[in-house]
């Protein structure tokens, strides 16, 4: 296929969407499989924000909208930051887009020169080392694996170098659930004060979904001194149960923001009108659901956790946010299952539990760091239950 560009040869399709299809391709086969793939929320978009969009729709705010954002939606995003966060925005810090995944890559676009670092503390969402590379920089992964899965101010130290455009952070994180105190990330602000080339992304998406009383604090907070290099990277599709509606939101200095906004302008114009009234009301409206969708998950975080710990084999240490468990399989590896296949990697692990267990999982190569699964929990409690016994018994016959 040589008329395909050579930026994507070394570009990967979303791993977790991929571990997706292939438990669709299963059961159009007719074999009954949970699919714990995906990660989005299981519950409806509350119904107060559907009718917001109904009401816009209806209104005709059908048209398109300025690149950044309308200023309705870029007044709640800063309005969400000053109430939630103690994060002092205006409106014209803000920029919207088709999700954080679209905000991320736009920044990325915006500041990326051919062999730029990015440091990538994993595991890592998937789409960060894909889009790094889709735009021409370099992937910098650190495994921080025996810190609780949480960057440490000397693994940071160690990885930078003059070529360091970008440090992304993500808390809760995405597999790993860990989540970054005050001073922990002050102590990694002040490595960072010492290289002033090194934009900060932190991506604050799972910011609602913490357990055990736990506090969030932005990153944007707890490191004020670097707020004209730090991009606030957030949106409504994990907390509002939003996936579909594709909004995604940032905060950042002016020249990044602005030049996110003229890339949005020149590739699609701007994000759906009726999906940014949408977001107005799902982030000035009551925000009950929000803490009920948290205690779902925090229940479901604690039935898996119980479940997987009684599997011989399988670690977990609690998340402590989101809704993924990351689960390791260091024993199984070189393993043999009773086909007398050798589980040689995690993606063998994963295989195994789709093709014998009828699980999807991903495998957590995807996730830079390994040898581990990652399951989501965004699913019903009767499913997650008969999904632990579905892996327990497909572990319990590896020989
Ligand atoms: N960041 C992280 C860490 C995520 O897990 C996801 C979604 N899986 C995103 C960003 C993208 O979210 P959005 O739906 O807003 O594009």
């Amino acid at each position: 296929m040589s008329y395909i560009a050579s930026r994507l040869s070394a570009v990967k399709p979303s791993a977790s969407m991929a571990a997706s299809q292939a438990a669709k391709a299963l059961r159009a086969k007719g074999v009954d499989v949970i699919d714990l793939g995906l990660g989005e929320p299981d519950f409806p978009t509350p119904s107060h924000i559907i009718e917001a969009a109904h009401v816009a729709a209806k209104a005709g705010q059908t048209l398109y909208t300025g690149a950044a954002g309308t200023a309705e939606v870029r007044e709640a995003v800063a309005g969400k930051f000053r109430r939630e966060n103690g994060l002092d925005y205006t409106a014209d810090d803000v920029v919207v887009a088709n999700g954080a995944k679209q905000i991320i890559f736009n920044a990325l676009m915006a500041t990326l020169e051919s062999g730029d670092e990015a440091i990538l503390p994993a595991p890592y969402f998937v789409s960060y080392p894909e889009m790094v590379k889709l735009l021409g920089g370099t992937p910098v992964v650190i495994e921080p694996e025996t810190s609780g899965f949480r960057l440490t101010p000397e693994l940071l130290e160690k990885a930078i170098t003059p070529r360091t455009k970008w440090l992304f952070l993500n808390m809760p994180g995405n597999p790993s659930g860990a989540i970054y105190s005050q001073s922990d990330l002050r102590a990694l602000g002040a490595v960072l004060a010492r290289h002033p080339q090194v934009l900060v992304l932190s991506d604050e998406i799972y910011e609602h979904i913490l357990f055990d009383g736990r506090d969030f604090v932005s990153f944007g907070k707890a490191c004020p001194e670097l707020r004209d290099r730090t991009l606030i990277v957030n949106g409504v599709s994990k907390s509002y149960a939003m996936t579909g509606w594709r909004v995604g939101y940032a905060a950042g200095p002016a020249p990044l923001t602005r030049a996110m906004a003229i890339i949005q302008s020149q590739s699609c114009t701007s994000v759906c009108s009726i999906a940014q009234a949408a977001t107005v009301a799902a982030l000035n409206g009551p925000q009950d659901e929000v803490a009920r969708f948290r205690q779902a998950f925090e229940a479901r975080r604690d039935l898996v956790v119980d479940g997987i710990r009684r599997i011989n084999g399988l670690t977990l240490s609690p998340p402590e946010g989101a809704f993924y468990a990351y689960i390791g399989c260091a024993s199984l590896i070189g393993r043999r299952t009773p086909k007398g296949v050798v589980l040689e990697d995690d993606t063998a692990v994963a295989n195994y539990l789709l093709n014998e267990g009828r699980v999807a999982s991903v495998p957590g190569a995807a996730y830079g760091l390994s040898p581990y699964f990652r399951i989501s929990t965004a699913t019903g409690e009767e499913v997650l239950t008969e999904a632990i016994a579905r892996i327990n018994a497909a572990v319990a016959q590896v020989e």
